[in-house]
């Protein structure tokens, strides 16, 4: 068989695509927020039925295949080998020879140095580097599982092992695994460092990471961003944690790589880090296909780092549900864990809403019983509640601060008018898509007219065999088969047929609110009335065209043939 049909008859694209994102199930298809373009409303689908994805908004759509690509970014002989090895699908080995281009050779260098650091912690330092590693109660499966390793501080270990492997110098240091000095000489990158391998979505490793071990220097140093590597755009540990976080719809959020690698081993498996504090935007859209309930575990410390608050306003602006976990002072999430995981369960379930957090803070900070101190207060916090989106939880929070400081929520709400927050916060709604519309007027009624007669099937009575020529030769294909037979196998239909018929019965899976089956009816009809009206007047013209030529020609016989057809048609149109 075709590798191609044998990974589609093993995968189900709703399996597929849910390792992506949230699917949402809507009738006998599955909904959710489409992932290559910026919207309010969920308006990506996917068919199992079709096993096909389609997008209303931008239009995308596809199978599998199209879908990976897509979302990785990758050609097709990418998404083939992503497929095939979820399939379980051996691909012909001359084109694993091959290999798949630039990038695939990439992964492969990244591979390879992985085992390399892996296998350097047999040396005698990376034995002192396994004692480090347990000492931080990071245990021995934990160090296989997140693969971690060890850096020789020699000059050029890991150069030497990938040329013998075949890699060019330029290949290594595109890879972000050496680097030139200015008098020529070319050293590893990592030298003298604990590893921690950085992996993309599919568990391949595409960058590193490397912790000081008794040397001097900065603590952590990553990779520059390579062709595989974006710091902006990786989450640490997110593919071991993404079934987890959808499954318990929240995800912790941790500072470093040694708190989310604790936190797994101690069955905390929502865990991700996105080095360091500040989250990106794209980091944000990646993590909303899984949740949109954050957990922040960072030191008590953040919210006075700039980014840190930059990337929590952009959360709740894009109508993430933020809480805080608290940890006693001085300690840091790693210690709570490593010490007694009960008190980190504990510290989550008490976790606190990122409003109520800020508004601790400030209690804190200003004495809420005097007048300096409310103004204050109000000030600040009314700055953070002007920013959310949701009119409800502003209300939420103005009531609760009103009780709070004893002011009434007249006075708050018209000092939150004076609040101007910054430009660049509100900044401009993303452009959404818009797309040219070429279709006629008539394709699009009958377009619409064929969704509604998906969804009341009954009313394809009204489609006799004079109505059904007056749609276009792929909506005429469609309508034929259904009269037929409801259940048709839409493989049957042409290719465009194919595709309007995949939109059309998506469509008719879209609840529309507050209609019955009268009112789906009328609207059938008048789509039916408008269709019949356009397809005569293009008929009357056309018919008074081909009068002018015989007129021409001084044809008096067809002259009369076409008056006939004429007057047949403009009274079928007086009849409407
Ligand atoms: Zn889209």
């Amino acid at each position: 068989m075709d590798v191609i049909e044998e990974i589609k008859n093993r995968l189900d694209i709703v399996d597929v695509i849910s390792s992506y994102l949230r699917l949402q199930k809507a009738g006998s298809n599955y909904r959710a927020s489409c992932p290559f373009h910026s919207e309010k409303k969920p308006s990506f689908f996917v068919s199992p039925r079709l096993q096909i994805f389609k997008c209303f908004g931008c239009g995308k759509a596809g199978d599998i295949f199209k879908f990976v690509m897509e979302i990785e970014k990758v050609d097709f002989k990418e998404a083939l080998k992503i497929l095939a090895e979820k399939a379980g699908v051996q691909l012909p080995t001359e084109k694993e020879k091959e290999g798949f281009g630039e990038k695939a050779r990439f992964y492969k260098i990244c591979e390879l140095a992985t085992r390399f650091f892996e296998r350097q912690l047999e040396s005698k330092t990376g034995k002192k580097v396994i004692e480090y590693l347990l000492g931080r109660k990071i245990n021995m499966d934990s160090i296989r599982k997140w693969r971690l390793g060890w850096a020789p501080d020699t000059k050029s270990s890991l150069i030497d092992f990938l040329k013998m492997k075949g890699f060019s110098i330029d290949e290594i240091e595109k890879a972000g695994l050496c680097f030139k000095k200015e008098n020529g000489e070319v050293l590893d990158f990592f030298r003298g460092r604990i590893i921690f391998p950085i992996f993309d979505l599919n568990s391949k490793v595409i960058g590193f990471s490397g912790r000081i071990f008794e040397n001097e220097g900065p603590k952590y140093i990553n990779c520059r961003n390579t062709l595989l590597y974006d710091k902006s755009r990786t989450i640490y540990g997110l593919d071991k944690a993404k079934k987890e976080i959808k499954q318990k719809d929240f995800c912790l959020i941790m500072e470093g790589y040694t708190d989310v690698i604790l936190a797994h081993q101690e069955e905390f498996q929502n865990a991700v880090s996105v080095s360091g504090t500040a989250i990106s935007e794209w980091q944000l859209q990646i993590l909303g296909r899984f949740t949109s309930n954050l957990f922040l575990c960072f030191d008590a410390d953040f919210a006075g780092d700039q980014a840190t608050k930059r990337a929590i306003d952009l959360a709740l602006q894009k109508d993430f549900q933020v809480k805080v976990v608290l940890f006693e002072e001085g300690k840091d999430p790693a210690d709570i864990i490593s010490e007694n995981k009960e008190n980190f369960e504990k510290a989550t379930k008490e976790a606190i809403s990122i409003m109520e957090f800020y508004l601790k803070s400030f209690f804190s900070q200003y004495d809420k019983n005097t007048l300096e101190g409310k103004r204050e207060i109000a000030r600040r916090f009314l700055a953070e509640v002007k920013k959310i989106s949701n009119e409800i939880e502003k209300e939420f929070w103005i009531d609760f601060l009103s009780k709070e400081i004893s002011v009434s929520k007249e006075s708050l709400l018209k000092e939150m008018e004076k609040i101007k927050i910054e430009d660049d916060f509100l900044g401009k709604e993303k452009e959404e898509i818009v797309f040219k519309n070429e279709k006629t007027k008539r394709e699009i009624l009958g377009e619409r007219l064929l969704t509604l007669l998906l969804k009341l099937p009954q009313n394809l009575v009204l489609i006799d065999n004079e109505r059904i020529e007056y749609f276009s030769p792929e909506i005429k294909e469609i309508l034929g088969k259904l009269k037929e037979d409801l259940k048709f196998d839409p493989k049957s239909l042409s290719e465009k047929a194919k595709e309007l018929f995949l939109e059309a019965s998506l469509k008719s899976e879209i609840p529309e609110a507050n209609r019955d089956k009268d009112e789906i009816t009328r609207e059938i009809n008048f789509c039916l009335k408008e269709i019949t009206k356009d397809f005569i007047k293009e008929k009357l013209t056309k018919i008074s065209e081909l009068i002018k030529d015989a007129e021409k020609n001084k044809n008096q016989k067809k002259i009369n043939e076409f008056l006939n057809e004429l007057k047949f048609w403009t009274e079928k149109l007086s009849k409407i």
